[in-house]
Order: C-alpha cells, then sequence, then structure tokens
C-alpha cells in the first residue's frame, strides 16, 4: 500500500515532468503572448486583459493566456509548479506586476511572511489585515466588525474584498445573505471589457454562498 504522502508525491512528479516538458515545447516563444498552437499546454488559463492592463503601465504586451510555469524555490531548492490558476489569481485579483513571478514554494513563502510580520507594525499591511478579516469571520460580528468588513469591500487589493464577501457569508444574517445575492446577479453578462470587478465579486459572492450550504 502506497501511503497517501507518496502519492501526493507521485503525483507532484508527474505533474512537473509535463509541465517541464511543455515549457521545453513553448521555450522558444514567449508563451505569454497569444499563440495560435496553444492547445497542447498545460493547464492554460485564459487572461482577461481589462483587468491587467488597469494595473500594469506597461508597453510590453500583456498575456493572453497563463500556462503553469516550473521554478526552483528560490530558498529550499524544491522543484516546484506555479500553476495558471495560480497565475490568474496573483495577477488579476493580487494584482501583483506582471513581471513579477513565483520565486518560492508554499513552506518557504509562510516562513518568509513569518520572519517579515515580525519586523513590526504596518511591515506587512496585506498580510496582518487578511489575518484580521480571518478571524473577524470565525467570531460573531459586532458593529466594529462589521465597519472592518464594510471598508475591507473597498480595498485596493481585491484579495481583501474577496475575504469580506467570504466573512459576510460565514455570518450569514438576512441581509449578508441578501448582499451577496445581490453581488452574484449584478454579474454582468458579455462586456468583458468592463465591470471587471462586479464580475470577481459574483463569483466570490457564488462560491461564498454555495461553501456555506456545505457547512454543517
Ligand atoms: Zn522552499
Amino acid at each position: 500500500m502506497k501511503s497517501n504522502k507518496q502519492r501526493r508525491a507521485e503525483i507532484k512528479a508527474r505533474r512537473l515532468e509535463r509541465a517541464a516538458a511543455s515549457a521545453a515545447r513553448l521555450r522558444a516563444k514567449d508563451v505569454r503572448l497569444p499563440q495560435p498552437d496553444f492547445g497542447f499546454a498545460l493547464g492554460c488559463e485564459p487572461a482577461d486583459r481589462s483587468v491587467l492592463k488597469q494595473y500594469n503601465n506597461t508597453y510590453g504586451v500583456l498575456p493572453a493566456f497563463y500556462v503553469a510555469r516550473p521554478f526552483t524555490c528560490r530558498d529550499c531548492g524544491a522543484e516546484e509548479l506555479w500553476t495558471a490558476k495560480q497565475q490568474k489569481w496573483w495577477y488579476e485579483v493580487v494584482h501583483g506586476h506582471i513581471d513579477s513571478r513565483a520565486v518560492r514554494c508554499l513552506a518557504c513563502r509562510r516562513a518568509r511572511r513569518e520572519r517579515l510580520r515580525n519586523t513590526g507594525p504596518g511591515a506587512n499591511l496585506l498580510g496582518e489585515q487578511t489575518d484580521r478579516l480571518r478571524a473577524l469571520g470565525a467570531t460573531k460580528p459586532n458593529a466594529r466588525a462589521v465597519a472592518e468588513v464594510e471598508a475591507a469591500l473597498e480595498s485596493k487589493w481585491w484579495s481583501l474584498r474577496v475575504l469580506a464577501i467570504q466573512t459576510m457569508a460565514r455570518w450569514g444574517g438576512e441581509s449578508n445573505l441578501a448582499k451577496l445575492h445581490e453581488l452574484m446577479t449584478a454579474r454582468p453578462a458579455g462586456g468583458r471589457r468592463y465591470f471587471a470587478w462586479e464580475r470577481v465579486a459574483a463569483d466570490a459572492a457564488k462560491s461564498a454562498l454555495m461553501n456555506r450550504e456545505r457547512w454543517p
């Protein structure tokens, strides 16, 4: 019998192999540019340039797709894979700069965040607010918590806005759920160039409401 750990390691090794082969085939070209023969690339995700354009002042060409990228962790040397989905989240929800790349594995990223956090208040504002919102979701809402979530919904960091939506779902209550349904139904149909946040909000509200139904 193989242990779960062994099985996970095998799956990861296979994914890395496939990604390395895919990267080798694409190496001759800039894989971020639209290519007619993109279909074979592993784990392709379409990019939303209307979002990227808002947060990247660049004369370069913005990607049409994200493709899984193998990389070596800068700190521990582990062979890792930055999936297309993770890239989409990083560039379009967190608004990481288009030239930024994954350089550390999850464990090293967490260790580094912990070190940064210990360098004093305000050193890692996004991290602090993220933790704060997560903690709020686990408690009963009071007036101050509600005000914090409302402020987070207006944050420049969309990942905080998404967390605020998740927190409202965890809290539940008629007005929160009504608000989430409102966000969900306000998802703009078509017109992909505009209302990008409304689209992200609608999807976040939908999955938060679905998760809610799965809770005991
Ligand atoms: Zn590492």
